[in-house]
């Protein structure tokens, strides 16, 4: 595939990893966090990108990052429709975030105690009351301000 190189990309895992085997060294990792960067970004295969997959090494700690296309092609990690979600929010503030969104942003600890059923129950809702689309925006910055940076953070 062109702009992704997956020696390079192999090599950088490989560095980070215990196993000296690409096929069982990306079992030790899994998805740790994710943001979208305004500033273009390199993943470790050389790919020019602004959605970053934080993924973390279960034996040995260590937290690295890779680009959204090399984190299902190359490690086998699906992240789904999650993406596909933030952008929709980005986008549009009271857009209604779809599930992965919701579970990654439950999982983080984005929400507050009644909002993970309150997005859940009104995830395909088209006309939301006034109130509950101020909350539903409300939610959705708060999501993509933990998300969305200028630059991607470094993370140990
Ligand atoms: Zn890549």
């Amino acid at each position: 595939m062109e702009g992704h190189n997956f020696e390079r990309l192999k090599n950088h895992i490989l560095t980070l990893s215990e196993s000296s085997e690409f096929e069982s060294a990306v079992k030790e990792w899994s998805l740790h966090s994710i943001e979208i960067s305004e500033e273009m970004d390199k993943c470790p295969c050389g790919q020019d990108i602004k959605e970053h997959c934080y993924i973390e090494n279960s034996i040995n700690g260590r937290i690295t990052h890779v680009g959204n296309v090399c984190i299902n092609r190359f490690m086998g990690i699906s992240t789904g429709t999650l993406f596909d979600g933030l952008k929709r929010i980005k986008s549009d503030a009271s857009a209604n975030p779809n599930e992965a969104l919701i579970e990654y942003a439950q999982k983080s600890g984005y929400l507050y105690k009644d909002e993970y059923k309150f997005l859940i129950t009104t995830m395909r809702k088209r006309s939301l009351s006034e109130k509950q689309k101020a909350w539903k925006q409300k939610i959705n910055r708060r999501i993509l301000e933990a998300i969305v940076v200028v630059k991607r953070t470094h993370k140990k």
